[in-house]
């Protein structure tokens, strides 16, 4: 009688600690039913810029370049700046959380049984944290951040640069139908944290920079759907913006080529420049990003490349 090989089920936890994040990559929470997790944390410090000499108010001019125009801004006031701290972290957490699953075409990557063989995919997860910089501690990025004066309606924020009212829904721009296309800067801005350019980055009407200096109008889309990208002028998520996971699940695994969205534009380009026409892209199908849950699957499901986002309960 043949021996049945005994499959030793290895479930791990996994952090690795990159500039921009860290990342966890936890299988102990994986059944038939739930997948791998896989959580990038984020640790922000927050400093204030106040007006100049201890004054009430003062000014400070748009991405902090003394070229551009200068703002009225006033002091910081203890309830306002931890206001201003817990919002953040409040409303910029739940937008990136928990949005996308990347499917696993890897053979025995991360199996494991509970009755038979599963495949689990990956749950996209994010922590944010928003500590002082003044009460010391560590961080991935150190935010400035000035208190606009409220007759100013506009300030010219970056990455790590914001205003108080950054966390407001504010007009951007104005779609092919009329509308008003909305966004809170604070989510976009963080899009920047996790390693993603604009919209249309890369594209020939925005060609990629040697830093994120990707500042023209088109790279924040022409179309509606780039306009209305989180990473152009608006709000709307896309697979596109699972970018940063796909990267970690590529890194921490050992499996795939995940390339940026702009890597993959210039790619495709080049492609198409030396074989003619559009090719596909050989790198879009590793963790491939989906925004509906799909569940871990079976050896012969996964063989099959079925895609199970219904799984009756036991
Ligand atoms: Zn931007």
């Amino acid at each position: 009688m043949a021996l049945t090989p005994v499959r030793h089920v290895v479930h791990i936890k996994t952090t690795k600690r990159y500039a921009k994040y860290d990342a966890e990559l936890d299988t102990t929470v994986c059944d038939r039913y739930n997948n791998a997790n896989l959580t990038l944390t984020m640790r922000l410090g927050f400093r204030q810029i106040n007006p100049a000499g201890g004054a009430a108010s003062g000014t400070y001019h748009d991405y902090g370049d003394p070229t551009k125009p200068a703002r009225t801004i006033v002091r910081w006031t203890p309830g306002s700046w931890s206001r201003w701290k817990t919002n953040f972290v409040r409303s910029a957490q739940p937008f990136w959380n928990g949005k996308f699953w990347l499917v696993n075409n890897f053979p025995t990557c991360l199996e494991f049984e509970d009755g038979q063989t599963y495949r689990p995919n990956i749950y996209c997860r994010f922590r944010l944290s928003g500590a002082d910089v003044a009460a010391g501690g560590s961080y991935h990025h150190t935010i400035d951040v000035v208190r606009l004066d409220p007759s100013e309606s506009f300030f010219g924020s970056h990455s790590t640069l914001y205003d108080s009212n950054d966390t407001q829904p504010t007009p951007k721009d104005t779609d092919s139908t009329g509308a008003a296309v909305m966004q809170r800067a604070h989510v976009h801005e963080i899009g920047h944290l996790l390693g993603m350019g604009h919209a249309t980055q890369g594209s020939a009407a925005c060609p990629q920079g040697p830093r994120d200096d990707t500042n023209a109008d088109a790279c924040y889309g022409t179309s509606d759907h780039d306009m209305h990208s989180v990473m152009g002028s608006g709000m709307a998520l896309y697979t596109v913006h699972a970018f940063p996971w796909r990267w970690a699940a590529a890194d921490i695994t050992g499996k795939g080529t995940v390339r940026s969205p702009a890597d993959n534009r210039e790619l495709r380009a080049r492609r198409t420049r030396l074989l003619g026409g559009p090719q596909p892209d050989p790198t879009t199908n590793d963790w491939s990003a989906k925004m509906v849950r799909h569940y871990p699957r079976t050896q012969d499901e996964a063989r099959l490349g079925q895609a199970i986002t219904r799984r009756p309960s036991r």
